[in-house]
């Protein structure tokens, strides 16, 4: 019997992995088959303390991973496939292999909805396209960038990005603005930005190693338009890895688990959430390593309470 299972091991899962292990709790992480995270996707952290001179995200990611393990983590490298999340013994399945625990940290994140275009692939994360501005905004001091979608975010990105760029192109695929009235208007009074609808973006163009521009195709009457940018913020919104517990744990419209109280409690006794599957609104690397924190502190507690 297990007494913590950890699903996930972005900054959120491990964080977890290294208060249980520190409390002696030997937890098992089930790291997952591509793991550490959206951060092995990045660059430069420029934002995580205590690295003032910059971390890779790579390196920041397996740092944390080894701290968890110089404390007894144990990991498993492969994707949960199954879980039965209800009563004292929880079950958790890496295909045929059975763990069963009694607390679960629910941990697996979200991933970033895509274009979804071949030449996206190409230039993903650190040669032009980019999924957070706020991780990778500074670099692009002074240049020209193109912020897509329709969104709070994407009115919030690029209000944030013209702190650095010198111009900065919402592109959105209708004329019509999910945001908020507030940050649309916001938006159309920042000088530096120009709203470029109703166009969609057709190719990712440049030379195999870095974006130069933006193949756009007008919705309406089919015309074609080259933008050059320098840099290109996706944000067209996040997706919570939740759907291999979907029906288990309490989720909000949006699919993302609902904590309960202060802590990282979900609305089932013993499984605890942390990081970006239950936060729709922060969706920070530090942010998650602290929810991912309190959710092995409230874990241990529960231990404690039931004398496990
Ligand atoms: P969102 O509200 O779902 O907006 C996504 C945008 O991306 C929409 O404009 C959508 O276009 C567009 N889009 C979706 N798929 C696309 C595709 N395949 N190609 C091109 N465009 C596509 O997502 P979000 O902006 O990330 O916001 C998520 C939630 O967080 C919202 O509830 C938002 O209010 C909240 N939020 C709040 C703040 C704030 O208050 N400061 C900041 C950020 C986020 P269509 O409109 O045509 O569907």
């Amino acid at each position: 019997m297990e007494r913590i299972i950890i699903v996930g091991s972005g900054p959120a899962g491990l964080t977890a992995s290294l208060y249980a292990s520190r409390a002696g709790l030997s937890p098992l992480c089930i790291e997952g088959y591509l793991p550490q995270g959206q951060l092995m996707n990045t660059t430069e952290v420029e934002n995580f303390p205590g690295f003032p001179q910059g971390i890779q995200g790579p390196e920041l990611m397996m740092n944390m991973r080894a701290q968890a393990e110089k404390f007894g983590a144990r990991f498993v490298t492969d994707n949960a496939s199954k879980l039965e999340l209800a009563g004292d013994v929880k079950k958790v399945w890496v295909g045929e292999t059975l763990y069963e625990t009694r607390t679960v940290i629910l941990a697996t994140g979200a991933s970033s909805v895509k274009v979804g275009i071949p030449s996206e692939e190409e230039y993903l994360y650190g040669k032009g396209i980019s999924t957070c501005a706020t991780c990778d905004g500074a670099f692009y001091r002074k240049l020209t960038v193109a912020v897509l979608g329709g969104g709070d975010s994407a009115m919030e990105e690029a209000n944030f990005l013209t702190n650095f760029a010198a111009k900065v192109y919402l592109v959105h695929r209708r004329e019509e603005f999910r945001a908020s009235r507030v940050m649309v208007e916001r938006t159309k009074e920042n000088a530096k930005i120009e709203l470029v609808t109703p166009y969609t973006v057709e190719e990712f163009l440049g030379d195999g190693k870095l974006l130069s521009g933006l193949r756009l195709k007008n919705a309406k009457d089919g015309s074609e338009r080259i933008l050059k940018v320098d840099g290109t913020f996706v944000a067209i919104g996040h997706r919570p890895n939740t759907e291999l517990f979907a029906d288990q744990v309490a989720l909000d419209s949006k699919g993302y688990v609902q904590c309960q109280g202060r802590g990282q409690a979900t609305s089932v006794e013993g499984v605890f959430a942390a990081g970006d599957l239950q936060d729709p609104t922060y969706k920070q690397a530090i942010t998650s390593a602290g929810s991912g924190c309190v959710a092995a502190l409230d874990a241990q507690h529960y231990l404690e309470h039931h004398g496990w």
